[in-house]
């Protein structure tokens, strides 16, 4: 039988999709072309409004907790802040999307296929709803409008022993050519997640190399590497950043990064798949799509303003530095943007006065 919705991907915003549609008593085919447990470049943060979206679906993940978040500029200035509200998680990403996963296959009116990449000829659907992730199939429709950031950023991600890490928040390191991610992964392990300017991807190095190349060059962690052993790939992804004009060309509906995916720098993109699968369900039962779209525009919103001027500010010389400086100086601007990022302020309300703070 067909069914209600036919969902593509069973990534983080496919399953969960997934289970608050058959939640919702839709007929609900889940595909994925891998089967999990599967790779997926990222830097495993979820803040601490995405660790409530997951609460909220009634799901519980062992990830390991972070209270805050650690800033370390290119001239070695540090802020440190801890989250306004509840704590992040850094979460295996290849354990945490099979969890998903299989919690989708285990609800009621839910039918989870693995192995299965979509075939347009095969299937009929209400609705289908496009969480293939951010080069999605269905961007080739002109509706969506889809762009790709200008800033051409690549991502490297893995996990490594031998690096002297802080493990109670991840650590984020600006650079010339982008950033570093820290946080404590399984174990002993680090997450690892390199974000670069593609002119700033270092050359003629296998991944390893380039991490190692990477990690070597921060002043910041010269006595803090020690013999570097990589327990598990080097895992690519790119290009980074990606808007769509509209989340919604019927039949087809966006999820997760397929819906626009703000650059990496935020950290916001597993939460904002995890707080958009309820809206998105309750908008296909109810038979009105576009109250999901403009949902999931404004969800959208504050972490596409942070990257921009994170990133922004961080490509011009000295900017970063004084920043950060500016961060560790005015700990209440620091909270006042991470609420910002969380959804709980909007750019608006921060005042003149708070962004010249933050420059000078
Ligand atoms: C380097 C890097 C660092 C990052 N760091 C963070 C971070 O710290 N915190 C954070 O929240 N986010 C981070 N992100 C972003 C985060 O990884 C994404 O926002 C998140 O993975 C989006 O989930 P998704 O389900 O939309 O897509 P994906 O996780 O990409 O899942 C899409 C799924 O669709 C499947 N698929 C694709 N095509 C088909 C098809 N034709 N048929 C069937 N299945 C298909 C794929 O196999 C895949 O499983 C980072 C990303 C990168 C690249």
């Amino acid at each position: 039988m067909n069914p209600d919705v036919l969902v593509v991907g069973g990534g983080i915003a496919g399953s969960a999709a997934a289970i608050e549609l058959g939640r919702r008593g839709l007929r609900v085919v889940l595909l994925e072309k891998a089967r999990h447990p599967r790779p997926k470049a990222c830097g495993e943060g979820i803040l601490p409004h995405g660790v409530a979206a997951l609460r909220a679906l009634g799901l519980d993940f062992p990830g390991v907790p972070v209270k805050g978040l650690r800033y370390v500029s290119p001239g070695g200035r540090v802020a440190e802040a801890e989250f306004p509200s509840g704590h992040g998680m850094v979460v295996r990403r290849e354990r945490f999307d099979a969890y998903l996963f299989e919690q989708a296959a285990g609800t009621p009116n839910v039918e989870a296929m693995p192995g299965t990449p979509y075939d347009a000829g095969r299937w009929k659907a209400r609705w289908i709803v496009g969480a293939d992730g951010l080069h999605s199939r269905f961007h080739a429709d002109p509706a969506f409008g889809a762009v790709r950031s200008a800033l051409h950023r690549a991502g490297l991600s893995t996990h490594v022993q031998g690096l002297d890490i802080v493990r109670d928040r991840v650590e984020v390191l600006f650079h010339d050519g982008g950033e570093v991610y820290l946080a404590p992964s399984d174990g002993q392990d680090a997450l690892v997640a390199c974000l670069y300017r593609r002119d700033a991807l270092p050359r003629g190095a296998d991944n390893e190399a380039r991490v190692l190349t990477t990690l070597r060059s921060l002043p910041a962690l010269r006595h803090r590497c020690g013999a570097i052993v990589f327990t598990t790939p080097v895992l690519g992804a790119g290009p980074l950043g990606l808007r769509v004009k509209a989340a919604v060309s019927a039949p087809v509906v966006l999820a997760g990064d397929a819906a626009g995916a703000p650059d990496p720098v935020t950290g916001e993109g597993m939460s904002l798949a995890l707080l958009s699968a309820g809206p998105l369900a309750d908008a296909l039962a109810s038979g009105h799509p576009e109250v999901y779209a403009s949902k999931r525009r404004r969800l959208g919103e504050n972490a596409g303003w942070l990257a921009g001027w994170i990133l922004r500010g961080s490509r011009r010389d000295g900017v970063a530095d004084r920043v950060i400086a500016s961060l560790a100086d005015h700990p209440d601007l620091f909270q006042k943007l991470m609420k910002v990022g969380a959804g709980a302020l909007r750019p608006r309300d921060l005042s003149v006065g708070d962004l010249v703070r933050l420059v000078l």
